[in-house]
């Protein structure tokens, strides 16, 4: 009987929100030495093209179902148990709706080293890239990040929201936007940023869900005075 392989390792890897220069250099590293990526559809195909292992499209677009979840979990130990390195690579941040939590956790008490590397969430950098503040003096002093896809859930208090997978569920966003800013509050849908087909919508409150009829995804709502910047900023 020969001895079991010493274990692998299972990297998280945040690839950020669009094409590879948004890339960290430890997430490029990760790439390099990945023997298998394990990736989310919402990595863009010029980080592909970075990794030096087998690609393995994984789930879905932000949150997968319950059951490919556990098939990804089972896939990673399994493959960290025979000894191989693993990059499980992850749209934006992994720790942003993007499961990374969840997967860790698993990894832990399955007892596989792992190790989580932090990408450019599309709820910053999306904004920011195209010359959005997520606050400025005068305008906005905080923000708050949340999911959009289900509007019965109550949304955070802050001056700028922004709201992840939004596009399903724009109908009954406008209700729960309407009890806290008023319907001129400027907003905008930000549609596959950095990515080819990349569209900014811009309108108020009042103007959803309209606003937001056949936009591809995927693509973020932002609510907010600072909205009122856009095209301003950029040189
Ligand atoms: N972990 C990811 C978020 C996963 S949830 C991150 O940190 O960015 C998926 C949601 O992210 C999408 O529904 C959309 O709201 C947002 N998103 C991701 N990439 C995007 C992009 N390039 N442009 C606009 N929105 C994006």
């Amino acid at each position: 009987m020969g001895l079991p392989p010493a274990l692998g390792k299972v990297y998280l890897v945040g690839a950020g929100f669009g094409g590879p220069e948004h890339l960290t250099l430890k997430a490029l590293r990760a790439l390099e030495e990945g023997e298998v990526v394990l990736h989310d559809r919402l990595v863009h195909p010029g980080v592909l093209a970075l990794a030096r292992g087998q690609l393995v499209p994984v789930g879905k677009e932000g949150y997968g179902a319950r059951t490919e979840q556990e098939a990804i979990h089972r896939l990673m130990v399994q493959l960290a148990r025979e000894g191989r390195t693993v990059v499980r690579l992850k749209g934006g941040d992994p720790m942003v709706f993007g499961r990374g939590g969840e997967e860790a956790l698993f990894l832990k008490e399955a007892g596989i080293p792992y190790e989580v590397v932090p990408g450019v969430t599309s709820a910053v950098g999306a904004l920011s890239s195209l010359g959005l503040p997520l606050t400025h003096r005068g305008l906005a002093h905080s923000f708050a990040v949340a999911t959009g896809h289900d509007p019965s859930l109550p949304l955070p208090q802050a001056d700028t929201l922004v709201l992840l997978m939004p596009l399903h569920a724009l109908g009954g966003l406008k209700g729960r936007l309407l009890e806290r800013f008023s319907p001129e509050t400027p907003l905008a849908l930000l549609a596959r940023v950095g990515w080819e087909g990349e569209e900014v919508r811009l309108g108020r409150v009042e103007d959803l869900p309209g606003l937001g009829e056949g936009l591809p995804s995927p693509a973020l709502l932002v609510v907010g005075e600072v909205v009122s910047l856009y095209g301003r900023l950029l040189p």
